[in-house]
């Protein structure tokens, strides 16, 4: 299988590479970075293109047809899935590297940005997802639906909130984590209700990510850096009329309104 895994990587990554290349967001967005002017929720918009682009890789290269008895083993999905994850990985943290630094430097913090490891188990776990059915026809919607990559390079974003918040946290600063709901997307109120800034250290639940969540979140510590874009796209609607159905249980909305220092 060695041959055919190979050819299949170098195509995957010479039509990721070009979907990259070609797509003015990704400038624009690593120019921002570059700058020092890059914020989380750019970092966020950068994931999803990186999954985005590395969907359409697969989808591009990958098909029943070119599969060994028109299926995906798990080897051979190790071979061709889990160097793009790693690749992806490398370009967003890279990324998050550029955001936490300028941040850290902005607010004058004198420690190291933390920067998210690969996760092997959420590797694994695509992975074995993605070769799971006898027939690749059957399994192809994981990449058919670029969701799936996008949340998961996503979440290398909020774990890099988390480990920095964590340790300016640990070092004596009071960091928020702030929940954003964007608009655009199909109405939730699930995510509507979540939406606000709160105290770090916070409840899980102000993390959560349903599937096809796109919700952003973003930090501040020290002066916060106010950002245009953000302000924009942060939801305004009447959250608290639909509180009530917003499919939060009484006991979260009551955590949530006690740790909840502002909507935004
Ligand atoms: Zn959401």
């Amino acid at each position: 299988m060695a041959d055919i895994s190979q050819e299949l990587l170098s195509e995957i990554r010479k039509t990721f590479e070009t979907e990259l290349k070609k797509d003015r967001r990704f400038h624009v967005l690593l120019k921002r970075a570059r700058d020092g002017t890059g914020s989380y929720v750019h970092a966020n918009s950068y994931a999803r293109l990186i999954g985005r682009a590395l969907s359409k890789a697969i989808k591009a290269n990958v098909s029943a047809g070119v599969l060994p008895q028109g299926r995906l083993y798990l080897e051979l999905a190790q071979q061709i899935i889990t160097p793009m994850l790693k690749e992806g990985h490398g370009l967003t943290t890279e990324y998050i590297k550029l955001v936490q630094d300028s941040i850290n430097k902005e607010a004058k913090i004198g420690l190291a940005s933390q920067i998210p490891e690969f996760n092997i188990d959420r590797a694994a776990g695509f992975v074995k997802k993605a070769s799971a059915a006898e027939s690749y026809d059957d399994v192809k919607w994981i990449f058919e639906d670029d969701a799936y990559l996008q949340n998961f390079f996503e979440a290398e974003v909020d774990e890099a909130i988390q480990q920095n918040a964590d340790v300016q946290w640990r070092a004596g600063s009071s960091p928020k984590i702030i929940r954003i709901y964007h608009e655009g997307t199909k109405y939730c109120p699930w995510c509507a209700q979540l939406a606000g800034t709160y105290d770090y250290p916070c409840d899980r639940i102000v993390y959560a990510k349903h599937r096809d969540c796109h919700c952003t979140v973003d930090y501040q510590v020290g002066k916060f850096r106010q950002d245009a874009h953000t302000k924009k796209i942060v939801y305004r609607g009447d959250i608290e009329k639909i509180s009530t159905d917003s499919g939060l249980s009484e006991k979260e909305q009551q955590l949530l309104a006690r740790m909840r220092l502002s909507r935004r």
